[in-house]
């Protein structure tokens, strides 16, 4: 296929890819994972001379969604507000989440000082990054403590809602704090299919839906993405920390056998009602820590 564009291919290329043509009326990506992105008008004829018998066409509506929330093709390059959340699957300690602008500009900086997808980082590596970048990339956090969690779960609302509304606001506040700087776009790390995500958002007066993109593993797609990624598990470290002293032992990460045990530890320390302050008290670990209690 290469071969076919090279008259076409274009020397900047969007990271991940192999090559960028951009033949009459159509801009084709071909990715290292071996999808191909074909896009403009003559998109549909250029894709189909590629097509074997058994690849289906995506049905009209499926497609305009796809089109819709498309990632642009430089994506990588511009300027972005990226959000991520973390603590999600933790029993103990809060939820953080956070929306980091990194501009064409800065990225240059922002690798330096080692942002990369956070799940390639350990805790030290966090902190060290963490603590350079926070002085130079406008960002908010947002915490959502065990209290006001559980009750928000009392109330009948889902971790999805919560997370949707968080990531609004704080992507509200972070184009609040960069006022007229130049901004590309937004990319959230995808929790949720974007009409799920809006859905969650109705009845919020102000909702931030202009070019908003998702995508799963957003944080190797975009260093603002990233950023933000690793100031919300540097937040959420430090809470595990706080959490911790309060608690008199240290707690535990996850939902595992591990997480049960201190729970009920706990429990037999400080009684089952100060559980709300500390854990997601509607997972499983909860009613599998008052069984090792009795026991
Ligand atoms: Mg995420």
């Amino acid at each position: 296929m290469e071969s076919h564009y090279k008259s076409y291919i274009q020397n900047k290329k969007p990271a991940g890819s192999i090559f960028f043509a951009k033949p009459e009326g159509c801009t084709i990506t071909a990715y290292q994972s071996g999808k191909v992105l074909f896009q403009g008008k003559t998109a549909e004829s250029e894709a189909d001379q590629w097509q074997t018998g058994q690849q289906k066409t995506i049905k009209p509506k499926a497609e305009k969604k796809r089109k819709q929330f498309a990632l642009p093709d430089d994506l990588a390059g511009l300027s972005m507000i990226g959000s991520d959340e973390v603590g999600t699957g933790d029993y103990f300690g809060p939820i953080t989440v956070v929306a980091a602008f990194v501009s064409s500009q800065q990225m240059e900086e922002v690798r330096k000082h080692g942002v990369k997808d956070s799940k390639l980082l350990n805790d030290t590596q966090i902190v060290t990054i963490a603590k350079k970048i926070i002085p130079h990339v406008p960002y908010s956090l947002l915490t959502l403590d065990n209290k006001k969690y559980n009750e928000l779960k009392e109330q009948g609302m889902s971790q999805v809602k919560m997370k949707a509304l968080l990531h609004n606001k704080a992507l509200q506040h972070t184009i609040n704090k960069i006022g007229g700087s130049h901004c590309d776009g937004i990319l959230i790390d995808q929790f949720a299919p974007p009409g799920a995500y809006f859905s969650h958002l109705k009845g919020e007066s102000k909702q931030v839906r202009k070019n908003v993109y998702f995508a799963t593993k957003a944080e190797s797609l975009h260093l603002s993405v990233a950023a933000a990624s690793i100031i919300a598990r540097y937040a959420l470290l430090q809470e595990f920390e706080q959490l911790s002293e309060k608690a008199g032992m240290r707690l535990p990460k996850g939902a595992g056998n591990q997480v049960d045990e201190a729970a009920a530890r706990l429990i037999n320390r400080r009684g089952e009602d100060v559980l709300p302050q500390f854990a997601k008290v509607h997972f499983a670990n909860t009613q599998k820590a008052k069984k090792l209690v009795k026991r």
